[in-house]
Parts: C-alpha cells; structure tokens; sequence
C-alpha cells in the first residue's frame, strides 16, 4: 500500500482532521515483476545459442575446420542455433503484435476441415519420422466459422506439432472436430508424455516448460501455448486441457461460429 495524507484545515485555520488515501499498489507491483521476469527470459533464451554460436565459430577459427569432419558437425551446430534464435525472434514478434492495443484479426470464412486437413499434409512428415498415425474425425466435410485464417492455422500446427514432439514413437494423435449449436470444438489428443496436474496450470505461461531438454531439443521455444491462449481470447474462444502423466493428453478448443467483435474491433 502507498499512503498519502492531506490535512483538513477548516476557518481560521483550524486543524479539523487528516483525510487518508490508500493506494493498493499490489496488481501494479505483481505487472512490474512480471515484466521483469520476461525481459530475464528473454535475454537468457537470447543468449544460449548466441553463446554456442560464438563458440563453435570461434574454435573453426582457431584451427578446427582444416578438419573436414569437425568442420560439417560445427556448422551444422550453428546452423540449428540459428534456426533457434530465428524462432525465437518470430515468436516474440508474433506475441507483441497479438498483445499491442490496436492488434486486428483478418477476419473472413474458414472451412475448418480443410484447415485442419492442411496443417495434417504439413506436420505428416514429421510424425512418420517418429512412427505416429494421425486419425481425424468429423462427421462432415465442411465446417464453416469466422475467424483468421492464419492465426488460427498457427494455433492448430502449435498444437498438432506440441502432440507429436511428446510423445513417444508409436503413438497417436487424434483430432476431433465437431460442430455443435453456434459453437465448434476441436481437439487434439495425444498418446505422450502427458502432464501433471501441477503444470497444467502453468504450461501457458511464456516460456514455462516441463522438460526444459525436451523442448530444446525438438526446436521448441516455450512461447507457442502462449501464444495459443492470446489467439484464442481474440477470437472469443477458449482452450482448456485434460491431461495423465504418462498416458497422454488432450487440448480442447472452443470457437463461436461467428465471432462477436466488442466496439471498435473490426
Ligand atoms: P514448447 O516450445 O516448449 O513446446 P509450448 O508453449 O508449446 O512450448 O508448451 C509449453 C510446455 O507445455 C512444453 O514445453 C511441454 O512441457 C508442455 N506441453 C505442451 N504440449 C504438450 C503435450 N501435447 N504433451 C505433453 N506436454 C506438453
């Protein structure tokens, strides 16, 4: 609490009270350290691979890459440290757009059964390197929303992609759409790792992860459910999750058809 006093002075400057206003700082106090913690983040996500980048560059120089073995495998270090920092640079560009002010959906009519059949053919690759069948339902062939084509085809490869990174070989990840009055719900349920009850609440968090290695190793970084959650309150939408360690999981999303824009959305 900040307090400030204001004395009372009545006629003939008599002293008649002091008026007290409190000030509950405690919300603006919890932001600032919020803030704080990102930019720490930020910076030491930054300086990771700026770090290895640096050194492995440095050792090439210093005499390694009259190597030719060591030379490839040197370069191939930077170059996925690269492809990490540039995904990391895309994705603290895409957050700060969708949390500016004046940021707009393009809105305009999805089908989202071929929305999902897309992003499906783009991940496909990706899963059969690990052995891991898609199965997708849906009663129809057509399920037409409101929405922003992109963002949304961004929130289902977060998805689809986070489904196949954890879990195992061998697994499934299955998709389910399903039209229901002025509503659609999708999900995407996996045969992974799964996730505790304790890191449900948190894994929206930017940058929290579960298993720190893990997501490095798959390219992850700790930005996409983020980034997920913001998409989905800006399409008036919702995303919950149901999840048992070592069984799997599932993340469920929620879109109204049309999307109700609030006064000067457009
Ligand atoms: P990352 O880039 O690390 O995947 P995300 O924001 O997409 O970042 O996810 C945050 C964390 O949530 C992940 O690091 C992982 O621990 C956990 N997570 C996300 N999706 C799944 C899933 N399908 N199964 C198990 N854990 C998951």
């Amino acid at each position: 609490f900040i307090v400030y006093g204001v004395p009372i002075i009545g006629a003939n400057n008599v002293w008649k009270g002091v008026l007290l206003v409190f000030h509950d700082i405690s919300e603006i106090k919890k932001l600032e350290q919020m803030r704080k913690d990102f930019v720490a983040n930020v910076s030491h996500e930054l300086k990771t691979p700026v770090t290895s980048i640096k050194g492995f560059t440095e050792t090439l120089l210093d005499g390694a890459m009259n190597n030719k073995e060591t030379l490839q495998s040197f370069l191939s270090i930077i170059l996925k440290e690269s492809d990490r920092l540039q995904s990391l640079i895309q994705d603290l560009l895409e957050l700060s757009k969708i949390e500016q002010q004046g940021f707009r959906l393009n809105i305009q009519s999805i089908d989202l059964y071929s929305l999902l059949k897309d992003v499906l053919k783009l991940l496909e690759g990706k899963a059969n390197t690990k052995n891991i069948q898609f199965e997708f339902h849906c009663k129809l062939n057509q399920v037409r929303i409101k929405g922003d084509l992109d963002r949304l085809k961004q929130v289902f490869i977060n998805l689809i992609n986070n489904a196949i990174t954890y879990t195992p070989g061998d697994g499934v990840v299955s998709i389910n759409l399903l039209d229901s009055d002025g509503k659609v719900r999708i999900s995407v349920k996996d045969t992974g790792v799964g996730i505790s009850k304790e890191d449900i609440p948190r894994i929206f968090e930017r940058f929290y992860r579960v298993d720190r290695a893990r997501s490095r190793n798959s390219g992850g970084t700790g930005l996409g459910l983020a980034i997920v959650k913001h998409l989905m309150e800006a399409h008036h939408g919702s995303i919950s999750v149901k999840s048992k360690l070592g069984e799997g999981s599932e993340f469920i999303i929620e879109l109204p058809k049309e999307v109700i824009l609030k006064d000067g959305e457009s």
